[in-house]
């Protein structure tokens, strides 16, 4: 398993800022640039950290809006998560700081963005390029489970591409809570295994599930349980009422794989360290774990 114990140095004094110094961040601490993108609550930024000149991405999350939606005491959790965990597949949390009115988090910056939009612009993709995204991610999913933490909301919308191509799961952890829970409730059931829809218990293996419908959404272009009513999904991943379309063309191996993931019972599912193993993995993953293109 590769767990980076690298840091950049200038990451370093980011981060040894965050955890220990008795001086607090501040907006001043930061030359802000231009706006990345939207979220619910606030915008993130580009910028820059001055005694460093490290780049971030700094979001910016609005206390009003926090609290008009009952959040704060789980943003709380979350980061304490986020901020605790290191690995290269997922995207670092340096620290936070809040003023009157807004709460900012210091983000690692993903220069090449959302994957979302890439496949979005794809379709679908090729794959070499799926099995080095599942690989990367199953590897950063063996280092969170190890540590006891379920991301529980792996999906394309979540996960955000560095500067070399590499993948990073972002939204950390706020799927049950906070955020994308809401998201969920309001929006789509579709990356959600049957114990969860069903409301029953569950365990880390709800993230194998959840990677099971990104590789066939990486493969096909569509989540595999999609419909047009709610009551449809749900009956659909209940029942895994699971199909493989003729086109675009899959091989065997994937399919494989996929059916071994997306399995009723959580306790049947492939373990992540055996998908590692897996042929359609081995033959398919850039060892690397970086798509290049
Ligand atoms: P969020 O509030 O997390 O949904 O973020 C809103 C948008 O900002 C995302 O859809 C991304 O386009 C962008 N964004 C968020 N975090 C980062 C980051 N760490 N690096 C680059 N872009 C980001």
């Amino acid at each position: 398993m590769a767990i980076s114990t690298e840091t950049h140095p200038q990451q370093q004094k980011v981060s040894t800022q965050a955890a220990g110094d008795k001086k607090r961040w501040t907006i001043d601490d930061f030359d802000v640039g231009k706006p990345l993108g939207r979220g619910k609550f606030g915008h993130v930024y580009i910028a820059r950290e001055k005694r460093s000149n490290h780049i971030v991405a700094l979001k910016v999350l609005s206390k009003t809006q926090l609290k008009q939606s009952q959040v704060e005491h789980q943003l709380r959790r979350e980061v304490e998560i986020q901020s605790h965990l290191r690995h290269p597949n997922i995207l670092r949390l340096y620290g936070y700081f809040y003023d009157q009115n807004r709460v900012y988090l210091i983000l690692e910056y993903a220069a090449k963005g959302e994957l979302y939009k890439d496949l979005q612009r794809c379709k679908y993709f090729s794959e070499r390029r799926a099995a080095t995204y599942v690989s990367a991610l199953a590897r950063a999913l063996i280092y969170c489970h190890g540590k006891h933490v379920i991301h529980r909301d792996i999906k394309p919308e979540n996960l955000l591409i560095g500067a070399r191509g590499e993948l990073k799961i972002a939204d950390f952890g706020w799927s049950v809570h906070t955020f994308s829970r809401r998201r969920t409730m309001c929006g789509t059931l579709d990356y959600l295994p049957p114990e969860m829809v069903e409301s029953k218990e569950h365990d880390a293996s709800v993230d194998i599930w959840s990677l099971g419908i990104l590789c066939y959404e990486f493969l096909y272009g569509l989540p595999p349980f999609e419909a047009e009513e709610h009551s449809d999904t749900y009956r659909r991943i209940t029942q895994v009422d699971l199909n493989f379309p003729s086109k675009p063309v899959v091989s065997a191996l994937a399919k494989d794989l996929i059916s071994q993931m997306l399995v009723k019972d959580a306790s049947k599912r492939l373990p992540l360290h055996k998908l590692l193993q897996h042929p359609w993995i081995v033959q398919n993953a850039d060892p690397s774990g970086v798509y290049s293109g």
